[in-house]
């Protein structure tokens, strides 16, 4: 179905921006579809195995790079952004120089942002919709082969930092991404421009070394990797530098000095559950299958899946100051019924002595 002929983009464009923050959007841009530099840097990306086992991101070609391949007749990306820290979370710092406690990267502490994020943009469509009639879009949140964060700079929300991730100069990085393809003629934005300058602080405070060159991380060595998409055993290695980071690290967006400006998240749905700011690692391993199922639900945590949660506090025992309670938890798992699992049980006690 056809768009009415007679549509001032100018008007619709700024309207768009305006209706996306009364949907609680932070930030809201519109990006063309070229992105050949960022296809050059991914397929370097890829025959560097920096994917390690994340498959999925060879697996669709050039409909990653090139929007009108994934969604044919797309035209522009409404780009939309959206803070996830809220108000009164732990200090995350003194959760990681607490060896007790476990670490949750902060964007996972609430619940799914994919949901949130996703039923916004389809009220942004829909709205559009009322103004133009029918028009062709696609709402995706990490749902889909998306380019999302060199389309996030195209449309002036940032820009790619050495450690890979989008920063805004007035709310730095702690923010979930979501995009709109459309086949309406928006005009565009101005891409971001860059301000890292000189600042090699995300290189050198990562523990497992994992960006290995300004704007070149090698997944395979990223603690987010290793203890989200990682399936089976995490390299012996590795498991050290993890320190208690249990799901996900935030240490490169942590040192990072423009996340002195982040905002804090308006979005209830992303407050902290069941205290993973800032849990006791003991606590989490003595989860059974069936809690960790009812405790996370509709939460990202339950991507690791109950044996990667696991072995993950295990890694985070095993680095753990030696107590009684430790080896206590430890020793009570020494049997589970995953191979896994129990590998890395025998690890963390044979650290303990
Ligand atoms: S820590 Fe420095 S180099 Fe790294 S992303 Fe932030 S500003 Fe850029």
């Amino acid at each position: 179905m056809s768009v009415s002929a007679a549509i001032d983009y100018v008007t619709l464009a700024s309207d768009i921006k305006a209706w996306a923050r009364e949907l609680g959007f932070a930030d809201v841009g519109i990006a063309g579809t070229d992105l050949g530099a960022d296809e050059g840097y991914l397929e370097r990306w890829l025959a560097e195995g920096h994917h390690g086992e994340m498959d999925y991101m060879a697996r669709h070609g050039t409909r990653r790079s090139r929007p009108a391949e994934l969604e044919p007749g797309t035209l522009r990306v409404v780009s939309v952004r959206m803070d996830y820290v809220p108000p009164g979370t732990a200090n995350a710092w003194e959760v990681i120089r607490d060896s007790d406690k476990a670490y949750v990267a902060r964007y996972a502490l609430g619940r799914d942002y994919h949901k949130v994020m996703r039923n916004r943009l389809q009220k942004l469509a829909s709205r559009i919709q009322e103004r133009v009639g029918d028009f062709s879009y696609r709402a995706y949140v990490d749902s889909a082969p998306v380019l999302e964060k060199a389309i996030a700079r195209n449309a002036g929300l940032g820009w790619i930092g050495k450690h890979t991730v989008l920063i805004n100069k007035r709310a730095g990085s702690y923010f979930f991404l979501g995009e709109l393809y459309t086949d309406l003629p928006l005009p565009v934005d101005e891409p971001a421009s860059a301000h890292c300058g000189s600042c090699r602080r995300c290189i050198d405070i990562c523990p497992t070394q994992a960006i290995v060159g300004p704007y070149r991380l090698d997944a395979r060595r990223c603690i987010s990797y290793l203890t989200i998409e990682l399936k089976g055993s995490i390299p012996v290695e590795l498991r050290e530098p993890m320190g208690n980071r249990v799901f996900g690290c935030d240490d490169c967006q942590l040192i990072c000095p423009w996340n002195k400006f982040a905002q804090e998240a308006t979005e209830p749905d992303f407050a902290p559950r069941h205290s993973l700011d800032g849990p006791r690692l003991v606590d989490l391993f003595a989860w059974s299958e069936q809690e960790f199922l009812s405790r996370t639900e509709g939460m990202a945590i339950r991507r690791t899946g109950y044996e990667g949660w696991l072995r993950n506090i295990a890694v985070g025992l095993g680095n753990a100051d030696t107590s009684d309670a430790i080896v206590a938890a430890l020793r009570a798992r020494i049997d589970d019924p995953s191979p896994v699992v129990r590998e890395h049980v025998a690890w963390a006690l044979a650290r303990h002595g």
